[in-house]
């Protein structure tokens, strides 16, 4: 039994959107996904004949780019749906679902910082623009991330990227990192960087950048273990001039805005990595019914049963917390504890449940001919993605 089916309340419009989705992970995402992590170069998961811009397309097609940013539905509804859409996407492939759903981060930003000309570009639901979250520096990872620490205001740490006020606009010079997901594909960046020196991180300010702007560079797409379908890169903004409406936030709002964005960030990955765990344990399900060793299909063998229902039983609890949080955040200012331990608990179920479905497998688990070792490095990256599970936890312990 794949363990998806004892929610109540769902609609009938519901459970069509649930249909949809799981047709579109399973016959559009989940093969692009597996061609895509089988490029050896990182370039060619962007290149014009790539799937990606199929599955982009197709995503917004069929309304899911439109229902992540829906106002008019209710709340509580809504945001039970979209856990139940990015699970499903996440069961195809968890790299294009991250693509997908990132792609629209913007909007809510662009609409926040009011600039009407930036609205008309970036917000057109029938002109479909790309967004990335930059955050991370090449000299500074969980330093960027962990608020509640002493040294997010530790004005001897200098960050790689800096904006500066110069009349009325600002200038933005420095890095960031390999890391920014969709940062080579994105028409836009909300860029997360340094404002105020003297207060070290704390001293932030989120900037719209448009990536045309002159001075940006975009050189290296990330090469990496998993979630390779994810394209990542590292953006260089040279004296990129923007103006002074493209600011969202400044220091005195950096850390509250770090922190809801975190929260919300750490919600989505815990509904998305529901669907990493699940597509584990349904493959781990057939294999053990068809495998047959001593005679019998390897699930009749007391290990191989216990084993599963260990892996049923993380993917429920997985779930049901993902949901819990994301009804709670939908109608609430986000509670960090409760993202992170939703973040934190999801990712590593997701790696255990990945690693028992391999053990499950036996040697064909570690063969790139079947689906488990692919899940199982895209599984591993989750932990550090978002927020390394270590680092992240301190800063909900912060909260305790
Ligand atoms: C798949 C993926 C997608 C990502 N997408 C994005 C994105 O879209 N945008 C973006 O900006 N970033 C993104 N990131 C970057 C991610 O947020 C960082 O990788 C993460 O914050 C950790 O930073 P780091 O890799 O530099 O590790 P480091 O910070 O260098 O940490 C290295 C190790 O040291 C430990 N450590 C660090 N500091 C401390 C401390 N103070 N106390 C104790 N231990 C410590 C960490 O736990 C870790 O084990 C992504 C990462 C991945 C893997």
């Amino acid at each position: 039994m794949t363990s998806i089916d004892i929610e109540v309340g769902l609609s009938d419009e519901d459970n069509e959107v649930r249909a949809t989705a799981h047709k579109f992970a399973e016959e559009v995402l989940r093969p692009a996904g597996t061609a895509l992590d089988r490029l050896t170069d990182p370039a060619d998961v962007i290149a014009a004949d790539s799937p990606l811009w199929d599955c982009l397309k197709q995503y917004y097609e069929l309304g899911f780019g439109a229902l992540m940013l829906d106002a008019e539905m209710e709340p509580i509804a809504k945001a039970r749906l979209c856990c139940i859409v990015n699970e499903e996407l996440a069961w195809g492939d968890v790299g294009l679902a991250i693509t997908c759903g990132l792609s629209n981060f913007h909007q809510p930003w662009v609409q926040q910082a009011g600039d009407l000309a930036l609205i008309e570009r970036f917000c057109d639901a029938d002109n479909a623009t790309i967004g990335c979250w930059a955050l991370t520096e090449p000299d500074h990872g969980s330093d960027t991330v962990t608020f509640t620490e002493k040294h997010f205001s530790d004005p001897a740490i200098k960050a790689n990227c800096v904006a500066s006020k110069d009349g009325d606009s600002y200038v933005i010079q420095g890095q960031k990192a390999a890391w920014v997901s969709n940062g080579t594909i994105a028409d836009i960046a909300v860029l997360f960087c340094t404002l105020d020196q003297s207060q070290g991180f704390k001293g932030g300010g989120v900037f719209l950048v448009p990536l045309d702007l002159p001075g940006v560079g975009r050189p290296n797409p990330l090469d990496k273990m998993g979630q390779r379908s994810l394209n990542q890169g590292e953006i260089f903004f040279d004296g990129v001039r923007v103006p002074e409406s493209h600011m969202v936030l400044g220091p005195e709002l950096y850390s509250i805005g770090l922190e809801t964005m975190l929260s919300h960030g750490n919600g989505g990955m815990a509904q998305l990595f529901v669907g990493v765990a699940r597509a584990a344990y349904d493959h781990a399900l057939a294999y053990a019914k068809e495998r047959v060793q001593g005679g019998v299909p390897i699930i009749e063998h007391q290990s191989v049963k216990s084993r599963l229902f260990k892996m049923f039983s993380k993917v429920e609890a997985a779930r049901a917390l993902a949901r819990r949080v994301a009804t709670y955040n939908a109608v609430n200012m986000p509670q960090i504890a409760h993202c992170i331990a939703a973040k934190t608990f999801v990712t590593n179920s997701a790696f255990e449940v990945a690693s028992d479905a391999l053990q499950i497998y036996g040697g064909n688990g570690l063969s790139r001919e079947y689906p488990i070792e692919k899940l199982l490095r895209d599984a591993r990256a989750s932990m550090i993605e978002d927020g390394c599970n270590e680092l992240l936890s301190i800063i909900g312990a912060g909260r305790l």
